[in-house]
């Protein structure tokens, strides 16, 4: 796995709906990729405040920002 096919899974990972074949990727894959631990660490943040609010939703905006984060960060290594 690498990180565009990370990015690819993350909504279905947060949501808790991956196999745990692909859970187990998406961890090894961010133990040895600091970027996408922080943003993984980060969006978890993020879903957990709108879960307070009531208002959880992985949307279209905040996946292609997420994208953008991790492989602006990614190309840079
Ligand atoms: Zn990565």
């Amino acid at each position: 796995m690498n990180c565009t096919d990370l990015l690819s899974q993350l909504g279905d990972y947060l949501d808790g709906q991956l196999s745990e074949e692909l859970r187990a990727e998406v961890r090894s894959h961010t133990a040895g990729c600091e970027h996408c631990r922080v943003v993984l660490n980060t969006t978890h943040q993020t879903i957990e405040i709108y879960k307070g609010q009531e208002l959880y939703e992985v949307s279209p905006e905040l996946r292609e920002r997420l994208h953008n984060a991790i492989m602006a960060k990614c190309l840079k290594k």
